[in-house]
């Protein structure tokens, strides 16, 4: 829908932000808590029909989803679509500066984490976008976009909201506002809503840039993902379906920031050959690459997630080191629970109002367990691939991609850092 078309006065959840988080929070909230009324405010505008969305979320990376989050995506009904883009991971092969550390994880071995034999699939971000917006148009969601929140204000009853018509300022239609009885913030990382909201971020750079792009191979990767630790930080080399005959994959090469500008501007058959002596031949031989982007790492944390009203959800909540594949599957999590919550507590007959404190702070002491224990994985983990001693040893097997995507694993693990296993 354009924005023009319809001026709404009072919802009960208002979404800013059309990325994964809030798409996905949006169909979730569709299918647990029918009778709200779901606004979905994204700045952007939609393409039609099947044409790639414009949207940061939806880029050129491609995501590693969890066995957990493809449990997600089939009770939202989505499986049998997403499967025919995605590409099974069914293997983790994880290597330490060059050296093999054995078989990693395998869908067999860990059948318990494992989704209908796999560990988890990759999807493009690309591929996603789409499916996700297909499934929002088939439910009662109010997607309005494009439409840029200039302005939040909080007040006893949720949040009113000033937006407009288009992604900049200039040329923009008349400023319209929006009631809301709960107020979920998904505007991404540097949300300037949760600066306006007076919402400090506490942040740690990284000093590392995420290169991205995708590969060609000359041999099937066979649903091997692979993850390697180098002096410069982790890279992983992840499994994508194949298109027109050719064997591909999504690598993210994490590498010193005052790099990347140089590494993403070289010209294909020089990065190849830096990657191939980087990456080595564990995958056989690297044919082509795509154009390369390149991400500043951070670890970025909202000091506050929920307040009467307001939730904030995905990267403006947590912005997390990706190559350890967690941010979105954490965000899904997340935003299950947010809706089961809401839905638990009459969400679904509109009894109790979803942005009551009470209830948000049930959610959010339902979640805090899981992200401190993601975020301490995806932050402090790397320095222990340095060290010697059981627990990492055990890390060094599995890899950060392999606890990413067999969550149960890591209470294993953390149990072990803890001194807790018996
Ligand atoms: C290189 C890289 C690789 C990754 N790989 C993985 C992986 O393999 N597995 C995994 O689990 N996670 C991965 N992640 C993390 C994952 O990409 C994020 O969790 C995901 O993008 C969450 O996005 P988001 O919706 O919170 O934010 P965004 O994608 O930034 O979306 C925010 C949206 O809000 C809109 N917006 C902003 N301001 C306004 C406004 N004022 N009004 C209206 N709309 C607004 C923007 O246009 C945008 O569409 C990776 C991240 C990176 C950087």
């Amino acid at each position: 829908m354009s924005a023009s078309e319809k001026t709404l006065l009072t919802v009960d959840v208002a979404i800013i932000g059309g990325g994964m988080a809030g798409a996905c929070l949006a169909l979730l909230l569709a299918k647990h808590c029918p009778q709200l009324e779901v606004a979905l405010l994204e700045q952007r505008p939609l393409p039609q029909a099947d044409a790639a969305l414009d949207l940061p979320s939806f880029d050129t990376r491609a995501t590693a989803i969890s066995a957990g989050s493809l449990k997600v995506f089939r009770d939202l009904g989505l499986w049998s679509m997403l499967k025919e883009y995605a590409a099974p991971i069914r293997q983790v092969h994880v290597s330490d500066r060059g050296h093999s550390l054995g078989a990693g994880l395998s869908a067999e071995r860990e059948s318990e984490a494992a989704f209908e034999d796999m560990l988890g699939a990759v999807i493009e971000n690309a591929a996603l976008g789409p499916l996700l917006y297909r499934a929002l148009a088939t439910t009662d969601t109010c997607v309005l976009a494009p439409a840029r929140v200039t302005g939040v204000k909080m007040h006893q009853g949720g949040a009113e909201l000033s937006w407009r018509g288009t992604e900049h300022d200039a040329g923009s239609t008349a400023e319209q506002t929006l009631n809301t009885r709960l107020l979920v913030v998904a505007d991404g990382v540097n949300s300037p809503l949760c600066q306006q909201l007076g919402i400090a971020t506490d942040e740690e750079a990284y000093h590392q840039h995420a290169l991205v792009t995708t590969v060609e191979l000359q041999r099937d990767h066979r649903g091997v993902a692979y993850e390697r630790f180098t002096d410069n930080g982790p890279m992983a080399l992840l499994p994508l379906p194949r298109r027109d005959g050719s064997h591909r994959a999504a690598l993210v090469w994490t590498c010193a920031s005052d790099e990347a500008e140089a590494i993403a501007g070289l010209p294909e058959a020089a990065f190849i050959d830096r990657l191939q002596k980087v990456f080595g031949w564990r995958a056989g031989r690297i044919l082509r690459s795509g154009s390369v982007q390149h991400y500043p790492l951070k670890l970025s944390l909202a000091r506050e997630q929920v307040r009467r009203g307001l939730v904030l959800v995905g990267n403006c909540a947590h912005f997390l080191h990706p190559v350890a594949g967690q941010g979105f599957n954490l965000t899904l999590r997340d935003c299950e629970t947010l809706a089961r919550t809401i839905a638990r507590h009459g969400g679904s007959s509109a009894q109790t109002a979803p942005g009551e404190l009470d209830l948000l702070q049930t959610y959010w002491r339902e979640r805090q367990h899981d992200q401190q224990l993601t975020i301490g994985f995806s932050d402090r983990i790397p320095p222990l691939f340095a060290a010697r001693n059981l627990f990492a040893a055990g890390l060094r097997q599995a890899g950060l991609l392999g606890l990413a995507l067999a969550p149960p694993l890591r209470g294993a693990f953390a149990r072990q850092a803890a001194g807790l296993a018996v």
